[in-house]
C-alpha cells in the first residue's frame, strides 16, 4: 500500500480501490478502470475533470443517458413515501409498474414478476419453465450470455465465461446458432441448417424433457451474432409443436436498444416468457422483472408461487422503473435509436474501408460492435477465441487508446462495442468514431 498524503485525489480512489476491492483489475491488469466523479448524458467525469464519451452506455444498460434529474427526483419521492416493503405487501407504484409494462408489451404478457437483475429475472424464468411444465432441461445458444450466477451461467453457453468447467449446472443443453460472418453460409442454408440441429438436439434430447428454451432477443456481450433471417419464427413454431416454452431474455436488448421496445419484436414473434433489467431502470436502480402470458400466470391463481426474494419488487426500483418508461416516451428514445442506428451503420462503413482490422461491423438499433481480424481473407480473429488477458495484447492496446483519447466502451476479445446510450445525437457518434478510428489504426499494424 502507498503512502496517500501524496496522491492525487484520482489515484487516491484508484488506489482505494485496488487495495481494498476485488474486480477484474485484480486478475486482468491490462484493465485501468476509469475513476468516475460525475456523469451526464452521453458523458463521463474523472477526478481531473476528463470527459469520456460513454459508448457503451455503462453495460448497455444506461440507455435514458446519465444523470437524468427526473430519475433522481422519482427515487426520492418514492423512498419518502415508503422506501421498502417486503414483497408480500403491495404498493401503488408496483401495479402502476405492472400495468405499464403489460401494455409494452405485445400478445397477452400482461404479468410481472419482479427480480433485482438480469440474472435473477433468468433464474427465475428457468424455476417457473420447469414448474409449468414439469419438465427438466433447458436449451440455449453456445455463445450466448444470460448473467453471472450459478444457474445462468451455465444457460449462457460460452466457456470464456464460466469460470471452470466443473461449475457447470446439468440439465443445461447448448444449440449451434450460426455465426453468420464466419459461417460463410448463404442465408437460406443457415436458416435451414440451423433449423435442422435444434431438431435434432430435441430429438436426442427428448421433446418431453425440454421445458425451455431461452435465447437473447438479440445477441450482445457475445458479440451481436445475429440470428438468421427466420430464425426466431421457426424456433417459435418448434416450441409450440412440442409444449416447450419460448423464453427470451432481453436485459440487453431491451428497452428500445434495438430499436423497437423489445428485440424479439424485430422478428415477429411473442415469446412465453420475456425476462429484463438493465434499460428497465437503465441502470440507476438495481431491478428486473420477468413477464409472462396469461395463461402460464393462472396456473398461480389458486397455487402458491413459492418463491421470493427480500428486494423482490423494491419499491424504489419500482419507482425508477416507471420513471424510466416514461422517459422512452417522452423523450422519443425508441425513434431516435432507429434514426441513429441507421446514421452508425452508415459511418461505420466508411470506417471499414478505411481499416483493414475491421473484419465485420453488425449493429441492430443501437446495439453493435466492430469485430476485428488479422487478415480479412482467413478471418484470423485479433484475439484467439477463448484468449486470455495475456493473448489481448492488442486488443489491450486498442483499448488503452480509447480511454486515452477520452471514451469509455466495452472491449472485449476481438470486439469494440458501439452502444451508445439512445439519447445519443449524431455529432456525438462522430465523435465517439473518430476515437474509434484512431485507435483501430493500431490494430492496422498487426494485419
Ligand atoms: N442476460 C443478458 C442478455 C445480458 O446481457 C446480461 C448482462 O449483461 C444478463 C442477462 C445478466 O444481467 P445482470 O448482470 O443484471 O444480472
Amino acid at each position: 500500500m502507498l503512502d496517500t498524503a501524496t496522491l492525487s485525489e484520482t489515484q487516491e480512489v484508484l488506489q482505494d480501490n485496488f487495495d481494498y476491492t476485488m474486480f477484474a483489475w485484480s486478475k486482468q491488469k491490462n484493465i485501468s478502470p476509469i475513476a468516475v466523479k460525475y456523469a451526464k448524458g452521453v458523458y463521463l467525469y474523472d477526478y481531473d475533470d476528463k470527459r469520456y464519451i460513454d459508448f457503451s452506455s455503462g453495460l448497455m444498460n444506461v440507455n435514458i443517458g446519465h444523470g437524468n434529474q427526473r430519475i433522481t427526483e422519482a427515487v426520492v419521492r418514492q423512498m419518502q413515501e415508503v422506501s421498502y416493503v417486503t414483497p408480500y405487501c403491495v404498493t401503488k407504484v408496483r401495479g402502476e409498474l405492472g400495468k405499464k409494462l403489460a401494455e409494452i408489451c405485445p400478445g397477452d404478457l400482461n404479468k410481472a414478476y419482479f427480480t433485482l437483475c438480469g440474472a435473477t429475472s433468468n433464474e427465475a424464468a428457468i424455476k417457473l419453465a420447469r414448474l409449468y411444465t414439469g419438465r427438466h432441461k433447458i436449451l440455449s445458444r453456445y455463445q450466448s450470455y444470460h448473467g453471472a450466477t450459478y444457474g445462468t451461467l451455465s444457460v449462457g453457453g460460452d466457456p470464456r465465461k464460466l469460470p471452470d468447467d466443473s461449475q457447470q449446472a446439468p440439465n443445461f443443453v447448448h444449440i449451434d446458432i450460426p455465426y453468420r460472418y464466419r459461417w460463410n453460409h448463404d442465408e437460406e442454408s443457415m436458416l435451414t441448417d440451423s433449423v435442422a440441429h435444434l431438431e435434432r438436439v430435441i430429438a436426442y434430447e427428448g421433446p418431453g424433457n425440454i421445458a425451455a428454451i431461452m435465447l437473447e432477443g438479440e445477441s450482445g456481450t457475445s458479440g451481436c451474432l445475429q440470428y438468421p433471417v427466420g430464425y426466431l419464427a421457426a424456433v417459435r413454431e418448434i416450441c409450440d409443436k412440442y409444449g416447450i416454452l419460448l423464453i427470451i431474455d432481453e436485459v440487453m436488448s431491451g428497452f428500445g436498444r434495438t430499436g423497437k421496445w423489445f428485440g424479439f419484436e424485430n422478428h415477429g414473434i411473442v415469446p412465453d416468457m420475456v425476462t429484463m433489467a438493465k434499460g428497465i431502470t437503465s441502470g440507476y436502480i438495481p431491478f428486473g422483472c420477468l413477464m409472462v402470458t396469461d395463461k402460464i400466470a393462472a396456473r398461480y391463481n389458486d397455487t402458491v408461487l413459492a418463491t421470493g426474494m427480500t428486494y423482490a419488487a423494491h419499491p424504489v426500483g419500482c419507482a425508477a422503473a416507471l420513471e424510466t418508461l416514461k422517459i422512452y416516451e417522452d423523450e422519443h428514445l425508441i425513434k431516435n435509436t432507429v434514426e441513429m442506428g441507421k446514421y452508425m451503420d452508415a459511418q461505420a462503413a466508411l470506417l471499414m474501408q478505411k481499416h483493414p482490422c475491421i473484419g465485420d461491423f453488425r449493429n441492430t438499433g443501437l446495439l453493435g460492435c466492430f469485430e476485428l481480424v488479422k487478415n480479412r481473407t482467413t478471418k484470423e480473429p485479433m484475439a484467439p477465441f477463448n484468449a486470455k488477458p495475456e493473448e489481448m495484447a492488442v486488443m489491450a492496446k486498442v483499448a488503452a487508446k480509447i480511454k486515452e483519447l477520452g471514451m469509455y466502451t466495452f472491449v472485449r476479445w476481438s470486439y469494440v462495442f458501439v452502444a451508445p446510450p439512445l439519447c445519443v445525437t449524431k455529432e456525438q457518434i462522430d465523435e465517439g468514431l473518430a476515437i474509434i478510428s484512431e485507435a483501430l489504426s493500431i490494430a492496422d499494424e498487426y494485419v
